[in-house]
């Protein structure tokens, strides 16, 4: 099972490591906000967030994962497997709950200061680019896989399911967070299905009312059908990052990052 478990992480890793080489070039040739002269260290200290993360989901929680997915199945434990839907209405299904968790998850993120306090580092990015898209506190990452493994019974989430939203998830996640130009009327057509770079870069704007909307991850249509959704034209300038002085330079070295959550004050 470990084997097989490497397996998936390495072909992950393939298509996070394809898809940000290709998001990171495109930022450099057609920038959405220009004149970023500190692309790569911006992009580097960003990604050895990610690096601590990805250890700390390996080493601690995959197997764990795997062993509560195998449980359920076996057991035919929660929703999917009582309504036991042929393959692939199952999956489907399957796909839009995961997906309308994360978007209740990130919401709570947003509503619960305790959570908050730890989601802002993702936030604090004044730069935000593909990189960010890898960017969050250590502790938010324990303690979403805790949440998530307490979720798989519940729902009845195989395997397969886990699998398959990752791949459409992590590539989806680095797109959305890059700082690519898109046409106005390709963002446009894209949004109607899934999220886009200038739909989440509202979301990462520094004004509250704006941070707190447009939290879809993969299907845009939670944020339409929860009243949550924002835009505006492309065109029009605004700011990202936090209105406080969290988005100051010391809080997005790699030591400042880990260590905002415990400063003692409020954003
Ligand atoms: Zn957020």
């Amino acid at each position: 099972m470990l084997e097989g478990s490497l397996n998936e992480e390495n072909i992950k890793l393939l298509i996070i490591a394809a898809v940000y080489l290709i998001l990171f070039t495109t930022e450099h040739y057609a920038p959405y906000f220009k004149n970023r002269h500190l692309h790569l260290p911006h992009s580097l200290r960003n990604l050895t967030l990610a690096t601590i993360n990805a250890l700390i989901s390996t080493i601690f929680f995959i197997a764990i994962l795997k062993h509560i997915l195998t449980w359920s199945g076996n057991n035919q434990v929660g929703l999917l497997n009582q309504l036991n839907l042929p393959g692939i209405y199952s999956l489907l299904l399957a796909l839009l709950l995961i997906d309308l968790w994360q978007y209740i998850w990130h919401r709570l993120n947003h509503q619960i200061s305790w959570l908050w306090k730890f989601h802002q580092v993702h936030h604090a990015d004044k730069d935000m680019d593909a990189s960010t898209g890898l960017r969050f506190h250590p502790v938010e990452i324990i303690y979403s896989n805790l949440i998530r493994i307490s979720i798989i019974p519940l729902i009845g989430f195989q395997l397969d399911h886990l699998l398959l939203y990752n791949i459409l998830l992590l590539p989806i996640t680095l797109f959305h967070h890059s700082n690519i130009k898109l046409n106005e009327r390709i963002d446009k057509i894209l949004r109607i299905i899934t999220v886009t770079p200038h739909m989440h870069r509202l979301h990462h704007s520094d004004i509250q009312s704006e941070t707190d909307s447009n939290y879809a991850s993969v299907f845009s249509i939670w944020d339409r059908l929860f009243k949550s959704y924002t835009m505006r034209p492309i065109e029009q300038a605004f700011n990202l990052g936090l209105s406080s002085s969290y988005s100051d330079r010391q809080w997005n070295r790699i030591y400042g990052m880990l260590a905002l959550p415990f400063a003692n004050k409020t954003s």
